[in-house]
């Protein structure tokens, strides 16, 4: 089988040898779950239960608050009573509304009915994936029934699972490929269903090639229409990045400021689809995940199973044991993308694919230094990005230069900061600046909301005459 690629990006030691191979384990059953009302990238949610209020394994508890199509429901992830409804610090590292579930020792469940995806309309089917809360697991939390409705203008005539994990340290979809692969197929099976497509290929390095065997034999015994085929990638990182694994697969260019559909192409994560497919035999809701749990201060690192708001410190230390004595960063995601916390206590959520526990040797902690202009940043931005110019823009407090020179189409991949010979944390200046781009554009469409009301207010006035 061929190895495909795609240009510049970096060749990084994985420190995958912890868990890699692993079986993923269930954690033990949480007394408590801290569940985020907003997970998702979109519309915010709110609350459906009061604190009081007795809850079942599945059932909805928080929901759009308005309209909209970009919106995502949060499900209980066990049966027990809602403590309480207050902020907490969440792993994007600000604080957002939780709801706190003490668990009451019933596994009582409210899931939906099974759907079968040969007897329902596209529509029903749709209804069914945001139902069931499914968004991108892989990192951004879009709503997965958003992405799968691509406007008909945008043909799509290709189907990814994204299972690369590019990120060092990160196992948890190596074990989903070893142990779901039914399920990821029938996952893909109702994805090109939905979206008519009868073409996929499921994408990973080749770091994962003894799968294929494995692999192949499920796509024979997995009854699915059309095409699946295994595409595999160089280990190369950011691999699994949406664009990369689009042109290392096809070929094709995701334009500037485009998205994959402007490719031809919808990208899913290999989790995503797992948990798709069980939205519909099993009318489960996204109430749990896999994620690696690694890094140097972690003396029992493996793939687990838990449920959506278990606090890693929650666990008992036979089976998760942090070495709190040498544990100097803590992770929510990979060392190349991920946020760093600061505290192992905060909730896994649908996107948590990782936490990793790093020591002083793991991490560094240097002082920047002036730009010595070596065009490191440059040869290694797998988006062709001048990484140097937009951080100078960024110094100079000129946003609408750095968006000029590519800001928005950064893919916070971190290949810059880690190149950097001066230790510029460049990465994180650009997720400022996106932040400062976002801020700005909700001020001016605010402003102009306001405008148009006063506009309106004024029109419908009858002429004042002194
Ligand atoms: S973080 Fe952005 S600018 Fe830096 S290498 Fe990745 S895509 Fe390029
Ligand atoms: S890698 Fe760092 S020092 Fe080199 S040009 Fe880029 S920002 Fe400057």
């Amino acid at each position: 089988m061929a190895v495909k690629t795609f240009k510049r990006g970096l060749k990084l030691p994985t420190r995958k040898h912890a868990t890699e191979g692993k079986p993923a384990e269930t954690a033990p059953a949480p007394k408590q779950v801290v569940i985020p009302v907003n997970q998702h990238f979109g519309a915010p949610n709110k609350a459906l239960v009061a604190v009081g209020d007795r809850v079942k394994r599945g059932q909805k508890i928080a929901d759009a608050a308005g309209p909209g199509p970009m919106t995502a429901p949060v499900h209980a992830s066990i049966a027990g009573v809602v403590k309480k409804i207050e902020p907490r610090t969440q792993s994007n590292n600000t604080d957002g509304l939780c709801i706190i579930i003490e668990a009451d020792g019933t596994d009582e469940t409210d899931f939906l009915p099974p759907l079968d995806i040969e007897r329902c309309t596209k529509e029903e089917a749709l209804a069914r994936i945001r139902e069931a809360g499914i968004i991108g697991m892989g990192g951004a939390g879009f709503p997965s029934h958003v992405k799968l409705s691509p406007p008909p203008a945008k043909p799509i005539d290709l189907i990814i699972a994204d299972g690369a994990e590019c990120e060092p340290y990160l196992t948890t979809d190596e074990a989903l490929l070893t142990e779901k692969t039914t399920l990821l197929i029938q996952g893909l099976a109702i994805v090109m269903k939905i979206t008519g497509v009868n073409h996929a290929i499921i994408g990973m390095e080749d770091n994962k090639a003894r799968l294929i065997p494995m692999i192949e034999t499920a796509l024979a015994e997995v009854p699915h229409t059309g095409t699946i085929e295994i595409g595999l990638c160089k280990t190369r990182y950011p691999q699994g990045g949406e664009k990369m694994l689009i042109t290392a697969l096809t070929g094709r260019e995701v334009p500037s400021g485009g998205l994959p559909m402007d490719a031809g192409c919808i990208v899913s994560n290999v989790g995503t689809l797992a948990a798709i497919a069980e939205a519909f035999t099993l009318g489960k809701p996204l109430i749990e995940r896999g994620l690696t749990v690694s890094g140097g201060a972690c003396k029992t690192p493996k793939n687990i199973h838990a449920p959506i708001g278990t606090l890693l410190t929650d666990l008992p230390p036979e089976f998760i044991d942090i070495d709190y004595g040498r544990l100097r960063k803590v992770l929510f995601g990979g060392p190349m993308m991920g946020t760093a916390v600061p505290t192992a206590a905060i909730p896994i959520q649908k996107n948590t694919s990782g936490i990793v526990l790093m020591t002083a040797e793991e991490t560094y902690a240097d002082a920047e230094g002036p730009c010595i202009r070596c065009a490191r940043c440059l040869r290694n931005c797998a988006c062709k990005l001048s990484p140097v110019l937009m951080n100078l823009a960024l110094e100079a407090g000129d946003l609408d230069e750095a968006v000029k020179v590519g800001l928005m189409d950064c893919i916070e991949c971190g290949s810059c900061t880690y190149v950097c010979p001066a230790r510029i944390r460049l990465v994180q200046r650009f997720r400022v600046g996106k932040g400062r781009l976002r801020a700005r554009q909700a001020l001016e469409m605010a402003r102009q909301k306001a405008a148009e009301a006063a506009a309106k207010t004024a029109a419908s006035e009858p002429d004042k005459k002194i």
